[in-house]
């Protein structure tokens, strides 16, 4: 879809950015060399966008007129997280453009209205079923098979607020542990591997995609990723590819999206795609783009909402890129030596002074010619740096 759309930001233009994470501050780094401002609002004076933009507020994402006082300053405004509260996105969107739109956001937090739009568009998911009351419970626990996977609607991430059930019984403890919110059921997907395609659209509707990631998770929470996906039996080439790019393309012109948006799928062994979950941002598995592609996805994405040309990334090498998790700074701070001294490894911190289990430091991405070499140095790193996590432990005082 050709429409008319804002018309481009000039440089010295101010973007604002509604959550102040890794993903605001490498967006941020990336609308300053481009000549850019940047403004941040978190409620964290430690949040790592506030280190990287030209103005920062704290406040509270749900604090409608700090957040509106924010966008009147700005040119255009957009999101770290999606979990930004619908009143909030509203009072940004009165002011300025924002980028989601306020309705394509608040599809998007909840997972219920996610899957109705993928099925709408006639995209392959797992099967689901509603869960809000006992009866809708009691429907989930006769209409799908066990294992079912139970997701809170709202505010899950990384594997928080979903559980897996082995049956009825196991399903209803599931539902009463989630607090009884309102959740989907759905079937659990034996994949045989998980891809992401990250993608940008103007917002004249030109979409720009990134090659098939492929993922690899732990506690329900992204590892590793490498890019290109591989192809083998699960026959993640050029025709999934493909295909993912073209769902992705459906759902971002669904919801008259102007950014990157990232879909996540689960390959079946038979070799077709299932959605597992969109994000309506930059993404995690598109971070090897900063020095793996001639555009990063954080680049795109602050075109877009500029409203600029996108660009045309070409990819530089494969690529692999490890999460740093809280949990690697158990007993003090790891040691980066193994790291820094892998060639072709670039480490990124984002100065979270707080390391908890789970919460994500950083990251590091190792870029080879050969895609299987980068994936082995990735996991020497990761090798080497749960070594020394696990020395420091021992020494550490109970
Ligand atoms: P999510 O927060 O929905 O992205 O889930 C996090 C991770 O949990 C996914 O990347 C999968 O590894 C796993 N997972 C989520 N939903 C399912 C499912 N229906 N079947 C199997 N695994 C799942």
């Amino acid at each position: 879809m050709i429409r008319p759309a804002h018309p481009p930001l000039p440089p010295g233009s101010t973007i604002g950015f509604l959550g102040g994470g890794q993903l605001a501050a490498m967006m941020c780094s990336e609308a300053r060399r481009l000549g850019l401002r940047t403004a941040v609002i978190d409620p964290d004076a430690d949040a790592p966008a506030a280190r990287c933009a030209d103005r920062f507020a704290r406040a509270a994402l749900g604090d409608a007129s700090a957040v509106e006082r924010l966008a009147s300053s700005c040119d255009a405004v957009t999101i770290d997280t999606e979990h930004v509260p619908p009143e909030a996105m509203a009072a940004a969107a009165r002011v300025c453009r924002t980028s989601p739109s306020p309705s394509a956001l608040a599809q998007i937090q909840d997972r219920l209205e996610q899957r109705r739009l993928v099925g709408r568009l006639g995209i392959a998911q797992p099967r689901f079923v509603p869960v809000h009351d006992d009866a809708t419970l009691r429907a989930a626990a006769d209409g799908l098979q066990f294992p079912a996977v139970l997701k809170a609607r709202r505010g899950g991430y990384d594997g928080r607020s979903q559980a897996v059930a082995n049956s009825a019984a196991g399903l209803a403890d599931a539902w009463r542990a989630l607090g009884r919110v309102p959740c989907i059921a759905e079937e659990f997907v034996r994949f045989e591997r998980e891809v992401s395609l990250v993608m940008t659209r103007s917002a004249e509707g030109m979409c720009v995609p990134y090659p098939l990631a492929e993922n690899e998770h732990r506690n329900h929470a992204l590892r590793l990723s490498r890019v290109p996906a591989r192809t083998g039996p699960a026959a993640t080439g050029a025709a999934t590819t493909g295909a993912a790019a073209i769902a992705a393309e459906e759902i971002a012109e669904a919801l008259d999206y102007a950014g990157v948006l990232a879909v996540e799928f689960f390959v079946t062994s038979g070799g077709s795609l299932l959605v597992n979950e969109i994000a309506p941002r930059v993404h995690n598995s598109g971070h090897w783009t900063l020095g793996g592609a001639t555009v990063s996805q954080f680049e795109q994405h602050v075109r877009a909402v500029a409203g600029w040309p996108l660009g045309r990334p070409e990819i530089l090498f494969p690529a692999a890129m490890l999460n740093l998790y809280g949990d690697l700074w158990s007993g003090g701070h790891p040691d980066f030596d193994a790291a820094l001294a892998e060639p072709g490894a670039r480490i990124h911190l984002y100065g979270k002074r707080r390391a908890e289990p789970g919460r994500k430091m950083g990251h590091v991405t190792v870029l080879r010619r050969d895609p299987e070499d980068a994936v082995r140095a990735a996991e020497r790193i990761e090798a080497a740096l749960l070594a020394g996590a696990a020395v420091r432990s021992e020494g550490a005082p109970a």
